[in-house]
């Protein structure tokens, strides 16, 4: 009687642990019933997917960029009143970096300068018009990213112009700034450069190196420790470790209650007056105009 006693005790207990489980399946067939239901619904659960994790978020900022033609013809950095610093790319857009990057810069609502080669926006015009699309600003980095300081000025102003008209082409809006492959500019160029277009040569004051892939931990380490208030803060989006570094870059720089602007935001907030110049490409470029 004891064994009939057990053995119906452990039938009963494996009748409710069988009944627990069927209810963990039909859910299987009715979210396959929901999926092909809303076949052709709009997914309006979707949401960007953000692959770091919660970030700090730039400020809203809507701060003006008209910067006046008078305030200088070269800039590295900028005196501004408050914690305020450009991020600027170079080399772009990149087919699968610059899009990745974009993602990164939207998660955390910082607005950057990419300053694009010519011809990379002819080739991929849709990334140049996201970007525009996204807040960013757009630079001049010439069409085909020659070492500006060694050519005549035909070829020079050629270079500048095409550049100029494929970012038109593609999103529909001049660039303001030019950033000179390499940083070879003479002085004489900027100046003409400035007078003939309107555009300031935009230099750097944070160089993390970052196209030697010191690795990401290093780039982010550089560009952290270098920045202050006003910098502009160079790195290039071509190369996947330099997208990979941005998202501790910013999340650390914004940390430290750096606020991220656009090179117009930053010459605009810095007046006329206050504009201060890196002296060593200066310093270069005269030896260079002296020889
Ligand atoms: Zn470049």
């Amino acid at each position: 009687m004891k064994h009939s006693t057990l053995l119906l005790i452990s039938i009963l207990i494996s009748l409710a642990v069988a009944s627990c489980s069927p209810e963990k399946s039909p859910p299987m067939p009715a979210s396959h019933a929901a999926a092909s239901s809303m076949k052709n619904a709009a997914n309006t659960d979707y949401r960007t997917q953000m692959p770091y994790g919660s970030a700090p978020r730039n400020p809203d900022l809507g701060l003006p960029s008209n910067f006046s033609k008078s305030s200088g013809v070269t800039f590295s950095r900028v005196s501004v009143p408050g914690p305020y610093v450009a991020l600027t790319f170079d080399d772009g857009p990149h087919a699968s970096n610059t899009p990745r990057l974009l993602d990164i810069l939207r998660a955390r609502n910082v607005k950057a300068t990419f300053y694009v080669i010519g011809k990379n926006v002819d080739l991929y015009p849709n990334i140049v018009r996201r970007t525009v699309a996204e807040g960013h600003e757009l630079g001049n980095h010439t069409y085909t990213h020659p070492k500006l300081s060694a050519l005549g000025q035909d070829r020079v102003f050629s270079e500048i112009r095409k550049c100029d008209d494929a970012i038109m082409r593609a999103a529909g809006v001049r660039p303001r700034t030019l950033r000179p492959p390499y940083g070879a500019l003479t002085q004489a160029q900027r100046v003409s450069i400035h007078s003939t277009f309107g555009y300031p040569t935009i230099m750097w004051a944070v160089d993390p190196l970052d196209w030697k892939r010191p690795g990401v931990s290093v780039v982010t380490s550089r560009i952290v420790s270098a920045t202050s208030n006003g910098s502009i803060i160079l790195v290039h989006d071509l190369h996947a470790s330099s997208v990979d570094a941005m998202p501790a870059t910013i999340d650390a720089l914004l940390r430290k209650g750096y606020k991220f602007v656009t090179v117009s935001q930053l010459l605009a907030m810095g007046g006329s007056a206050s504009a201060s110049i890196n002296p060593q490409p200066s310093a270069l470029a005269q030896s260079q105009v002296g020889e």
